[in-house]
């Protein structure tokens, strides 16, 4: 009985494997027609038909002599590309095109951005992630086990911060008990400025920031269940910037209103007790 609970087991997962395998050779396959396709959009003419015969300006330049005229460009060749999206790592070849100078033309791709290593599907769900407060290595592991690859924490980290937005914070089902709380951590920006390390590598030069984190909590203490409500990016503990954060739940009204540590916070919503750890 075992053996054969095992054994449907084991077929499910090799069957939805090998769908996986398969959708990511179709995503492969739909982008490189897609490229391939855009190549002809920006040189006005299919690969099957001579340069001369086109007299158009192209919005393509070339990256040496700055030349727009279609005729001057020709593809040449592909580069091999990895890219990791909901469906997998997708492998795929990228059409390479050259100025009759010799210089590289730079294609704007419809469906892909230059160096893009993430693909936008990802980008999304990781945004996702992180609005239901999803750890850093949390989002590594969930892309370990549905993409079957590996992100660095650190590009992990540079893709929730793109997500600027606060997250739109609508208690229209309030718990009982709310508990807000400030965490500081720090953040890693781009100066713009790079600087040769110990190798002779130009590296970026990073600034450190530190921004505070508000968090709301909400608190079921009959069934002791919790979950995060909502968190905001501030520049500090201030009075605004709880205010600004609690008027995003002005429509609710919490019995009790836990503050932790956090003498900043004068105000609570309407009708809410206030108490202290
Ligand atoms: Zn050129």
């Amino acid at each position: 009985m075992d053996t054969r609970i095992t054994q449907r087991g084991y077929g499910i997962k090799s069957f939805l494997s090998e769908l996986r395998v398969k959708l990511a050779e179709t995503a492969s396959q739909m982008i490189e027609s897609r490229l391939e396709a855009d190549v002809t959009m920006w040189l006005h003419r299919p690969a099957c038909q001579r340069r001369s015969q086109v007299s158009r300006q192209s919005l393509a330049r070339c990256q040496r002599c700055g030349s727009r005229r279609a005729r001057d460009f020709m593809g040449n060749g592909w580069r091999k590309r990895e890219c990791l999206s909901i469906y997998g790592l997708l492998r795929f070849r990228m059409p390479r095109v050259i100025c009759s100078c010799g210089g590289s033309v730079s294609i704007p791709f419809t469906i892909l951005r230059r160096h893009q290593r993430i693909w936008d599907d990802v980008t999304e769900q990781i945004g996702r992630w992180a609005d239901c407060g999803l750890s850093l290595r949390q989002m590594q592991t969930a892309i370990g086990e549905q993409m079957s690859a590996q992100v660095g924490l650190r590009t992990l980290n540079r893709n929730v911060q793109a997500v600027r937005i606060a997250p739109a914070l609508e208690l229209t089902s309030c718990p009982p008990v709310v508990m807000v709380d400030a965490i500081w951590v720090t953040l890693l920006e781009d100066t713009g400025k790079t600087q040769k390390d110990s190798r002779h590598r130009q590296r970026p030069v990073k600034a450190r920031r530190k921004v505070c984190v508000l968090v709301a909590l909400g608190l079921y203490p009959q069934s002791q269940r919790w979950g995060i409500l909502g968190w905001q990016l501030a520049e500090d503990e201030s009075r605004t910037a709880w205010e600004s954060f609690l008027s995003l739940a002005k429509h609710s009204s919490p019995r009790i209103l836990v503050q932790w540590a956090s003498p900043s916070i004068q105000t609570a919503p309407p009708k809410a007790d206030t108490g202290r750890l």
